[in-house]
């Protein structure tokens, strides 16, 4: 496996994923707290005309947007659009109270760490950190005897955006950790730890997915006197064994799944549709197999075969192939049947045998 770092594009989308619901939740949550604002500093007033023409649109464009959004770029964009409207709503309100500073720098503080979490880019979390402080603190501090402790409004500042800085990392790291163990955990449930291949949950839950939009032939395959395999070499020979069976099978260019199915037992799908094409495939995986050796040992397979057209069920059809590879291995191994079952009859029609 891949190992996923914060560029990959999967992580970037499941983020996406995630972070949208929050980013959403945060920027009503503004909204209702600007709103409680209002009534708080001028219940008398009229609403500041400013406030309303520009920043609800751009505060509600961006909760839309934010919502919609189906890319981490779109959301970015949303919030982006969102905070300047906020920040540019408070900005206006603070319009109608006497010391505006003190309230401008509590609302650029609150803001900042809010949403340090919810930006997957450090650098934009930066950007619209700077453009919320620039648009809260422009004009309401020029007059106030707090730009005459400017050392302390720049601490305050500093601590701030370090503060959101740290939250913004602490929170991308988290993610990411996450994801990678979920990627992990998905590789240990879909993969067979020996072979590489899809496992049995897998290439059924494909299979299941496949089979209503695919038609094709389905393939069981055993290897044949496996057990005196792992017998006379042992069960490091069996388990070469097996690796090199399923890459066999799995590199078959017209084989489109390849699962194990447990032991010794794969089961392929291919999309050929025609008899005579999957009867070819057939023979070349047998060639292919019969091509590898454990000590001077040739290996063989023993292959069922079913159509699959939708008439008849996965189960059904996974009987039929299994019932088809042990009429083969009856009919001497290293070879194959294929059983074509019709909507009355599950018997296989036909047997054709190589090898
Ligand atoms: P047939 O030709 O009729 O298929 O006979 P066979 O010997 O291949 O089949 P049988 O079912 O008698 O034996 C299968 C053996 O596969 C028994 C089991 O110990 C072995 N086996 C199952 N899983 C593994 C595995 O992961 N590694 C190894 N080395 N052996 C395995
Ligand atoms: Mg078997
Ligand atoms: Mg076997």
């Amino acid at each position: 496996m891949q190992h996923p770092c914060a560029g990959d594009t999967d992580f970037q989308h499941q983020s996406f994923l995630e972070l949208r619901p929050i980013a959403v939740s945060l920027q009503i949550l503004g909204v209702c707290a600007w709103l409680a604002s209002l009534l708080l500093s001028h219940p008398y007033r009229q609403i500041e005309s400013g406030s309303t023409l520009l920043a609800t649109p751009a505060m509600l464009g961006g909760i839309l947007l934010s919502w919609q959004a189906s890319h981490h770029r779109t959301l970015l964009l949303g919030m982006l659009l969102n905070l300047g409207g906020l920040s540019l709503a408070f900005r206006l309100n603070f319009l109608f109270i006497s010391e505006p500073g003190p309230w401008a720098t509590s609302v650029a503080v609150c803001i900042i760490l809010t949403m340090a979490p919810v930006f997957h880019s450090t650098r934009a979390f930066l950007l619209a950190s700077i453009g919320i402080w620039a648009m809260l603190l422009q004009g309401t501090l020029a007059d106030q005897h707090l730009w005459g402790q400017s050392s302390w409004m720049a601490l305050l500042i500093a601590v701030s955006m370090a503060t959101g800085l740290m939250l913004n990392i602490l929170f991308r790291r988290l993610r990411l950790r996450g994801y990678v163990l979920r990627r992990k955990l998905e590789v240990l449930a879909f993969q067979d730890a020996l072979t590489g291949i899809d496992n049995r949950r897998s290439l059924l839950e494909k299979l299941q997915a496949w089979y209503p939009l695919q038609q094709g032939y389905f393939m069981m395959v055993d290897i044949d006197d496996f057990k005196s395999i792992n017998d006379d070499y042992g069960h490091e020979a069996g388990d070469q064994v097996l690796r090199e069976v399923a890459m066999q099978l799995n590199g078959h260019p017209d084989i489109d799944l390849c699962g194990r199915l447990g032991g010794e037992e794969f089961g392929l799908f291919t999309r050929k549709t025609n008899r005579v094409q999957v009867t070819t495939v057939a023979e070349e995986l047998i060639r292919h197999v019969n091509a590898c050796q454990v000590q001077q040992r040739r290996l063989s397979i023993s292959i069922g075969i079913v159509y699959m057209d939708g008439r008849i069920g996965l189960s059904t059809a996974l009987r039929l192939a299994d019932k088809a590879m042990y009429q083969a291995k009856q009919a001497g191994k290293n070879c194959f049947v294929l059983a074509l079952p019709d909507s009355h009859s599950t018997r296989p029609q036909q047997a054709i045998q190589t090898g």
